[in-house]
């Protein structure tokens, strides 16, 4: 099992890797912003394997694509935890900077590369969609998982 947790602790998930769908590094300006750095990288797998403690705070906002973003974080420490898209709420996207141990972590893809900054250019030799490719492609692939 991998383990992780938010900085002060209170808020810690667990989730077998072998669930994990695929991880991607995110340069949409809203992860940028929540994460006050150049990019978020997320994991995704299926809400039904990721096991957490207690629910976090969390704050929706409009995507760029029109999907609901629906951003959990500790209420007490504000680490940006896990996020799931309200329209498909049995996926989870899990902030890889949480895990105890992200050493592991294999990135499938780059997703808004167009709002990369300079500063913080996407990653090379994994594939760019200049916007999120397709919770559709992703979704297939989770449904995929489910079935095995
Ligand atoms: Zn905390
Ligand atoms: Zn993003």
């Amino acid at each position: 099992m991998e383990f992780g947790k938010c900085l002060c602790g209170a808020i810690e998930y667990s989730f077998d890797r072998s669930k994990v769908i695929s991880a991607h590094h995110c340069h949409c300006k809203d992860c940028q912003r929540v994460t006050g750095s150049g990019k978020a990288t997320i994991i995704i797998m299926s809400k039904k394997y990721f096991e957490v403690n207690q629910d976090p705070k969390f704050f929706e906002v409009l995507g760029e694509q029109g999907n609901h973003v629906v951003r959990g974080f500790c209420p007490n420490c504000g680490s940006g935890m896990f996020s799931y898209l309200k329209e498909h709420p049995n996926m989870v996207f899990v902030k890889a900077g949480t895990l105890n141990d992200s050493s592991w972590l294999k990135i499938d893809s780059n997703f808004f590369t167009d709002s990369s900054c300079d500063w913080n250019r996407p990653v090379e030799g994994v594939k760019n969609h200049n916007a999120n490719p397709g919770l559709a492609s992703n979704l297939m692939m989770a449904i995929k998982s489910l079935i095995k």
